[in-house]
């Protein structure tokens, strides 16, 4: 809709606005604090009267309401809401940080810093990690105020996100489910930290959410009946007991629907705790736990309850403050619905947080209660007690399990499938990257591409221009962009290396005294039990049909009666036929475990396999390793019960296999020797480097590079290379 309103209304809405804000906050506010605000709100006015938010609303009403948000939603006190106010002036206006101590003083002066800190760590300082910028967050500040304003800064900015253009919305709503959102939940902000999920869930997964917020609806009317007929039964009995109460039924959010629909890989109707009651009530005894039990004791005569699923966070609040009882009862049509029971100061707590927990410990004088909150949310924060891992964890989002968010060197997050590596990363980041990848660092720390990504890591990729897709790549590559990329471009090099392989051939065969021609290319073809020309080709351009083979195959061709015989058989195949998946169709040799040892096994007689089979090995007392297909019978019982007795197996192509070979270098260390002798390995050698140690001492180096090789003649070559890099010395096999 757009944005209409004359000079003349904005102003009469500037009015409302300030009215609002000072009518709405939870703490009590003083004369001074009151001229204080207005103070700031003034100047917020004039600070920004030339600035449009996207929406072209005047850019004030931002702080405004984040200000609001601040003094209502999270209750916080005057120097807070002032601080709200002006967060973002010293970042956009001409006013200084200086201007702002003078006329509010160094309290809001600090906290308006922090806020400004922050805002400034991703735009400009690309050095600062992910990690770094977490740490930042938690601990620059001395005033966890920093903190909760800059939740209340997110939180508008998420409900306001229309505005933005889609690819902002995705990276800003995922930093929200990173950070924000369990941030919110562990300073007890439940009704905001909800809100951030759900909000973070629109615009990451539209589609997900929409699909969700529809079934509620259409779901809406049955539930309000559930709930009326559920009231009616306990109504009665509870206003026999002389209590006050409210009862209400809640819908979970729509993200927490969503992480139990994953959870529990079930759909929507499925999820039978979707709604849950909750009994607000004032408590008339002095014992308002007392009250809680009988309310309790009320709804289980009605309703019998699961007593597995009795929580009593009266007795022992949760970390974040959180007090209630909940109970789940068996309810009409056999569903199970959750109750919450709750005082009206408990259910304060649980929307305020700890600044309702300690206005009611230490009563509406001011001050005192809140500067206490804010120290223990800062020991919290900054203590490496076991809540604040608990905190850390939740950070780490065991909550968002099937995902994880990493970051690029600038900051900026990419959403990756759990269990995903620097390479897919790459190529999430673009496929140019992915293509020439050579290798990554997390964290600042040089890491294998097969290494397993964490939520939080920080991921730089490592390219060159001369670097190619390796087959290798595809064993751990797992995100499908990555994948058919990966295929796609082994096939070309295939393609292309079959190309040469046919020159070479060409060459050869010449000094061999051998006609190049269709019936010649068709014996080699059988002779070296392949299928088609092309894979001929290849094998001949990757030199794993050596010389002496060929000179076998010319000997054998100089017997006149096997040539004859063989010339007699046509093959239907052309030269030049296009290359298909033929190369890796020949399954020759049988591999066992990461390292892709081959180990003497026997077959098992339950599911027979034969090469090319999806398969595993069983280790058995008597008879050794045993192979299985995945698809046989007992497949499932071995997994379930024996998983610590199988060994992953697959049948490769014995051409293509690598072997791992250690190899010590040592020399004089000189500018960019090191990277000289790694160029010469991967670049000029193409072989992949596995894993790489180098320690320099006094003038000298020597390194530990562990490389995957084809055969010995290619080892051999590759040593020989190193030794000519000047400054090596020596060059040995491990
Ligand atoms: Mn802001």
């Amino acid at each position: 809709m757009a944005y209409t309103a004359t000079l003349e209304e904005e102003s009469k809405e500037l009015k409302r606005l300030y009215k609002n804000l000072l009518q709405g906050t939870y703490q009590e506010l003083s004369k001074e604090d009151k001229k204080l605000i207005r103070k700031a709100f003034d100047l917020a006015i004039d600070a920004h009267k030339d600035q449009r938010r996207k929406s072209g609303e005047p850019y004030v009403f931002h702080p405004i309401a984040v200000a609001k948000i601040v003094a209502d939603g999270i209750g916080l006190d005057a120097i807070s809401i002032v601080a709200a106010l002006l967060h973002d002036v010293v970042e956009d206006t001409k006013y200084t940080l200086d201007d702002i101590e003078q006329l509010f003083g160094e309290t809001v002066a600090r906290i308006v810093n922090g806020l400004t800190k922050i805002s400034h760590l991703k735009k400009d300082d690309a050095s600062v990690q992910a990690e770094n910028y977490r740490k930042m967050l938690l601990t620059l500040h001395d005033d966890v105020r920093v903190i909760l304003i800059k939740i209340a800064d997110r939180f508008h900015n998420m409900q306001t996100l229309d505005a933005m253009p889609p690819d902002k919305q995705a990276r800003i709503a995922s930093e929200t489910l990173f950070i924000y959102a369990p941030l919110a939940h562990r300073l007890g902000l439940y009704t905001i930290k909800t809100e951030l999920e759900d909000l973070g869930l629109k615009y990451t997964k539209p589609e997900v959410y929409y699909e969700i917020a529809r079934h509620i609806r259409e779901t809406k009317e049955e539930r309000e009946e559930y709930i009326a007929n559920f009231t009616a039964v306990i109504e009665e009995s509870l206003e026999n007991e002389g209590l006050k109460f409210e009862i209400q039924g809640r819908t979970k959010s729509i993200f927490s629907i969503r992480k139990k629909m994953l959870k529990q890989g079930v759909d929507f109707e499925e999820i039978y705790d979707k709604f849950a009651i909750r009994i607000i009530y004032e408590p008339h005894s002095k014992d308002e736990k007392h009250d809680a039990w009988k309310i309790y004791s009320i709804v289980t005569d009605h309703f019998s309850p699961n007593p597995m699923r009795l929580r009593d966070w009266m007795t022992q609040p949760k970390s974040t403050g959180y007090e209630a009882l909940h109970t789940t009862v068996m309810g009409h049509n056999g569903k199970w619905v959750e109750v919450q029971i709750r005082s009206n100061r408990m259910h304060e707590i649980a929307e305020k947080g700890y600044a309702a927990h300690y206005r009611y410990k230490h009563g509406k004088g001011k001050e005192t209660g809140l500067e206490n909150w804010l120290n223990k949310l800062k020991d919290a924060l900054e203590n490496s007690e076991p809540d604040a891992i608990d905190f850390m964890e939740n950070i780490k989002l065991n909550l968002y399990s099937k995902e994880i968010y990493t970051f690029t060197p600038n900051g900026d997050i990419k959403s990756l499938p759990k269990g995903a590596t620097p390479l897919d990363f790459a190529y999430a980041v673009h496929t140019e990257i992915g293509q020439h990848c050579r290798g990554a660092k997390v964290n600042g720390k040089i890491v294998p591409l097969s290494k397993t990504l964490k939520s939080g890591d920080q991921v730089e990729i490592i390219t060159s221009a001369n670097q190619k897709p390796k087959p290798a790549w595809l064993d751990f590559a797992v995100t499908s962009r990555a994948r058919s990329k990966i295929k796609n471009s082994l096939k070309e090099e295939q393609k292309k290396i079959g190309e040469e392989g046919k020159e070479i051939l060409r060459r050869k065969l010449r000094s061999l005294k051998i006609k190049y021609n269709e019936k010649t290319i068709n014996n080699l073809v059988r002779f070296f039990k392949l299928k088609t020309s092309l894979d001929l080709f290849y094998r001949i351009g990757n030199s794993s049909i050596t010389n002496t083979e060929l000179r076998k195959f010319a000997n054998q061709q100089s017997n006149g009666v096997y040539s004859y015989l063989k010339s007699k058989i046509r093959r239907k195949k052309p030269i030049g036929s296009v290359l298909k998946d033929e190369v890796t169709e020949k399954y020759d040799l049988l591999v066992f475990g990461k390292d892709e040892e081959s180990l003497p096994y026997t077959v098992s007689k339950c599911c027979n396999p034969i090469p090319g089979d999806q398969v595993f090995g069983f280790t058995t007392i008597n008879e050794g390793l045993k192979l299985h297909r995945k698809d046989c019978p007992n497949a499932v019982n071995l997994r379930a019960n024996y998983r610590y007795r199988i060994i992953q197996a697959k049948w490769i192509d014995s051409t293509q296999r690598e072997f791992k070979v250690n190899i010590m270098v040592s020399g004089i260390d000189e500018i960019g020797i090191i990277n000289e002798v790694t160029l010469m390995i991967s670049n000029t050698m193409n072989v992949n480097i596995q894993r790489i140690n180098i320690d320099t001492e006094a003038g000298y180096f020597e390194g530990h590079i562990r490389v995957s090789i084809k055969n010995i003649s290619q080892l051999n070559k590759l040593i020989a290379n190193i030794k000519n890099i000047e400054g090596v010395r020596k060059v040995e096999r491990e």
